[in-house]
C-alpha cells in the first residue's frame, strides 16, 4: 500500500507546473503573496492582453454586421449595425486610452471593462432578437448571439490568473448565464440550456487551468530574469525599477524611504587568497544574512559584485539605522581564514536628507559607504 501511495504523490507532484519551485505554488491559487515585481509585471501583461483581446473584438464586431445585412430583416439589422458601431467603438477607447499604472487594480478594471462591453452588448442584442419571430436560416444565425458568454469563458484562458481570481470570474459568467435563464423562464427550452450551463462549467474548469499555467510560466520567466544567479537575491535592473516604484509610493504616501549600500570589506583578499570558488560560497552566505535580518517588505539588491542594496520601504533613519546595527551586531559570516565578514554601509533616508529624486538618494548612500570605508571600515556612516 505504501508505495502505491508514494507512486500517486510522486505523480500528483509532478502534475504541478515543474517551473515553479514549491513555495511559489500557492502563489498560483491566490493573489495575496505576489511580490511587488510579480504583480507589475502581471498587471502589465494583463492589461496588455486586454488590449489584444479589444483589437480582436473592434475589428470583428463590425464585420458580422454583413451576415446580420443578409439574414436578418429591415430593421432588425439597422438595429443591430448600431449596437455593434457602438461596442466597436468602446472596444477602440479601451484599446487606445486605457492608462495602467503597474496595478493590479488598474488589471481587474480593465478586464472588467473588457467583459462588460461584450455583455451588455448581450443583453441588448437578446432584447431586439427577442421581439421577432425568426425562422430558418434568420432564427440559426440569432441562435449564435447565444455564444458570447462561451467565448469570454474561454477568452479568460488568455490571462495569468490566480485560481481565485478564474473561480470569481466565472462564477459571474455563470450567474449571468443562470439569470438569463431564469429571466427566460417560461419560454426556456430546459435540456439545451441545461446542456449549455454544464459545457459553460466544463470550459471554466479548463480555462482555470490554463490561467494558472500562463501565471506559472510568467513568474518562472520573471524570476530569472529579476534574480541574480549566484545569490538568488533581485538583479542590479531590477533593483533600479524596485527603487523607482517605492520612491514613487513614498511620495504618494508621504512615507519614509531608506536606502543602504553595502560593501563588503576586503573582498578580493578572499577570492585572492581562497579562490573564487570560496569567494561565491562567501557572496552567497553574506545575502543570505542580510536577508536573515531584513523585514519582508525590504528588497535586497546585488548593485555590482559585492556590493549590494537594501531598499527599505516605510522605514526611517533611526530605524534603518536599528536594523543594520542588528545585522552588523548577527554578521555577514564568517571569511575562511575564520574572521568575521564585515562590510562598510553608507546609510541615506529621502525625508532627512531632504532628497529629491531616487539617483540622488543612491549617490548619497555609496558617497556615505566610501566615508565608511575611509573611517577604518566595518561600520555605518549616515551623515
Ligand atoms: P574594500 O574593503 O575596499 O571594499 O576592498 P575589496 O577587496 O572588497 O574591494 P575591491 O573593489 O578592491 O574588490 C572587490 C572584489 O570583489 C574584486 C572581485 O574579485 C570580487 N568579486 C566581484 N564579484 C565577484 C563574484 O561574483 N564572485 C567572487 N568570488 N568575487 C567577486
Ligand atoms: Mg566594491
Ligand atoms: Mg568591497
Amino acid at each position: 500500500m505504501l508505495p502505491f501511495a508514494d507512486l500517486l504523490r510522486r505523480r500528483l507532484n509532478s502534475l504541478l507546473p515543474a517551473e515553479l519551485e514549491p513555495h511559489e505554488r500557492l502563489k498560483l491559487l491566490i493573489p495575496f503573496h505576489h511580490s511587488l515585481l510579480v504583480s507589475r509585471h502581471r498587471a502589465g501583461l494583463i492589461v496588455d492582453r486586454v488590449r489584444l483581446f479589444a483589437l480582436l473584438f473592434a475589428l470583428l464586431t463590425p464585420l458580422w454586421a454583413v451576415v446580420d445585412l443578409i439574414v436578418f430583416p429591415y430593421p432588425l439589422w439597422s438595429q443591430l449595425l448600431g449596437l455593434r458601431l457602438v461596442v466597436c467603438l468602446a472596444f477602440f477607447s479601451l484599446l487606445l486610452f486605457y492608462r495602467e499604472r503597474g496595478r493590479m487594480t488598474d488589471a481587474y478594471l480593465a478586464m472588467f471593462i473588457l467583459f462588460a462591453i461584450p455583455t451588455l452588448f448581450y443583453v441588448s442584442s437578446h432584447t431586439l432578437l427577442a421581439h421577432y419571430e425568426l425562422v430558418d436560416m434568420p432564427a440559426a444565425v440569432a441562435a449564435g448571439y447565444a455564444f458570447l458568454p462561451f467565448v469570454l469563458m474561454a477568452g479568460l484562458a488568455l490571462f495569468p490568473l490566480t485560481l481565485l481570481e478564474n473561480l470569481l470570474i466565472a462564477m459571474v459568467l455563470l450567474l449571468a448565464q443562470a439569470v438569463a435563464g431564469y429571466l427566460n423562464w417560461s419560454t426556456l427550452n430546459w435540456p439545451s440550456f441545461v446542456g449549455a450551463f454544464w459545457l459553460l462549467i466544463l470550459i471554466a474548469g479548463v480555462t482555470g487551468l490554463a490561467c494558472m499555467s500562463q501565471l506559472a510560466f510568467m513568474m518562472a520567466l520573471l524570476r530569472q530574469a529579476i534574480r541574480d544567479d549566484l545569490t538568488g537575491v533581485f538583479s542590479r535592473n531590477s533593483g533600479e525599477e524596485i527603487l523607482q516604484v517605492q520612491w514613487n509610493t513614498s511620495l504618494r504616501n508621504n512615507s519614509a524611504l531608506s536606502l543602504a549600500f553595502i560593501d563588503l570589506d576586503h573582498f578580493k583578499q578572499i577570492n585572492d587568497t581562497f579562490g573564487h570558488a570560496t569567494g561565491d560560497d562567501a557572496l552567497r552566505a553574506a545575502s543570505l544574512h542580510i536577508q536573515d535580518c531584513m523585514r519582508s517588505s525590504d528588497s535586497l539588491v546585488r548593485w555590482g559584485g559585492e556590493e549590494f542594496l537594501l531598499i527599505m520601504p516605510d522605514t526611517d533613519m533611526t530605524r534603518a539605522r536599528q536594523a543594520l546595527e542588528r545585522l552588523q551586531a548577527t554578521g555577514l559570516g564568517q571569511r575562511p581564514d575564520g574572521t568575521p565578514l564585515t562590510a562598510s554601509i553608507g546609510l541615506a533616508e529621502r525625508y532627512f536628507d531632504h532628497i529629491e529624486v531616487p539617483q540622488q538618494l543612491l549617490t548619497l548612500a555609496d558617497k556615505r559607504m566610501y566615508k565608511a570605508k575611509a573611517a577604518g571600515r566595518n561600520c555605518i556612516c549616515a551623515l
